[in-house]
C-alpha cells in the first residue's frame, strides 16, 4: 500500500509533470474524454474499501492522465455529485496515485452579467472558495469559506484562450439568497458542487489544484437553472472534453511554474 505522510508531498513547483488526476462528478460529463484519451478502467486498490469512484488510465503523449470519475451513489443510483464524493475521491486518488497537479473537472453555472455563454470553459484564478457555509463565528466565518489556493495558470488560460475566474463551491444547484450574497462578497464567476473541497484536500497533501469548468447554465437566466443544465449538458461535456485535451497537452513537458508564465518571453 502507497501510504503517504501528508508533509512527504511537496508542492512541485519546478518538477515536470508528468501524472495528472482529473476529478470528475458525473458520468455523462466524462465520457467524451474518456472515449477522446481511449482511457482504460483501472480498479481501486482493495485497501480503499468498497468505494463506488471509478478510475481510468490513459497516456495523452508522454503524460500519464489519471481520470476518477465519482460514480453512482450507492444508496441513491444518480452520480455523487457535492462536496463529499469529491472529497473522498480526490483524497484516494492523490493518495494512490501521487499526481503532480489535480484538476478538478466538470460543468458549472455562469453569470450572463459577467459576459458569459454556455459553453465557455474557464480555468480557475486565484482561489475557490464556498458559498454556502455560513458560520457567525470569529474565525469559523472564514473556515467556512476555505480561499483554498489555486495553481497560477494564466499562461495557460492565454494560450489556450479561456476565460478565467474564481470558482465558487455549495451543496446545492440552485442559488438562495444567502448565497447570492457570499457569491457577490467573494467576486466568483463560477459556480459548482465541487472545487472547493478538492483544493482543501490538494492542500492538505500538498498537490498543485486547479479547476476547469465548462458552463452548463447561467444562473441569472429566468430559465430555471435545472432545465437549463439538462439541455446544455451534452454541449459543455464536449467542450469541456476538447478543452481538457488540450489542457493535458499542454502539461507535457512543463511545470507547474510554467503554467503561469510563458518560457520562451523569459518571463520567470
Ligand atoms: N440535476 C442534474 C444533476 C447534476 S447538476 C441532472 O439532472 O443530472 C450539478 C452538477 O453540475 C454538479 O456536479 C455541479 O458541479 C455542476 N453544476 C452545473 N451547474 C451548476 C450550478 N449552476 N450550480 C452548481 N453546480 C452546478
Amino acid at each position: 500500500m502507497t501510504a503517504v505522510a501528508a508533509a512527504s508531498i511537496r508542492p512541485m513547483q519546478s518538477r515536470p509533470i508528468r501524472t495528472v488526476a482529473v476529478i470528475m462528478a458525473m458520468r455523462a460529463e466524462a465520457r467524451p474524454l474518456l472515449d477522446e484519451i481511449r482511457a482504460n478502467e483501472r480498479e481501486l486498490p482493495e485497501t480503499a474499501g468498497p468505494l463506488p469512484f471509478q478510475w481510468y488510465d490513459a497516456r495523452v503523449g508522454g503524460l500519464n492522465a489519471v481520470v476518477a470519475v465519482n460514480g453512482a451513489d450507492r444508496r441513491h443510483g444518480v452520480d455523487g455529485i457535492g462536496t463529499q464524493a469529491a472529497a473522498l475521491n480526490a483524497y484516494v486518488t492523490m493518495l494512490h496515485r501521487r499526481p503532480d497537479l489535480v484538476i478538478s473537472a466538470g460543468t458549472a453555472g455562469g453569470w450572463a452579467d459577467h459576459g458569459t455563454q454556455i459553453g465557455d470553459v474557464f480555468v480557475s484564478r486565484d482561489r475557490v472558495v464556498f458559498h454556502d457555509r455560513r458560520i457567525q463565528l470569529p474565525g469559523f466565518d472564514q473556515y467556512g469559506v476555505g480561499s483554498y489556493p489555486v495553481v497560477d495558470a494564466s499562461h495557460l488560460a492565454r494560450s489556450l484562450r479561456l476565460k478565467q475566474g474564481i470558482v465558487t463551491t455549495g451543496n446545492s444547484l440552485d442559488e438562495s439568497h444567502d448565497d447570492r450574497q457570499a457569491i457577490a462578497a467573494s467576486g466568483a464567476s463560477v459556480k459548482d458542487m465541487e472545487a472547493a473541497s478538492i483544493a482543501w484536500v490538494a492542500e492538505l497533501l500538498g498537490v498543485p489544484m486547479l479547476a476547469i469548468k465548462a458552463i452548463t447554465d447561467l444562473v441569472d437566466h429566468p430559465t430555471a437553472t435545472a432545465e437549463q443544465f439538462v439541455a446544455n449538458l451534452d454541449h459543455a461535456s464536449r467542450r469541456l472534453c476538447d478543452t481538457l485535451v488540450q489542457v493535458l497537452e499542454f502539461c507535457e513537458d512543463r511545470t507547474i511554474a510554467d503554467l503561469a508564465h510563458d518560457r520562451s518571453s523569459g518571463a520567470k
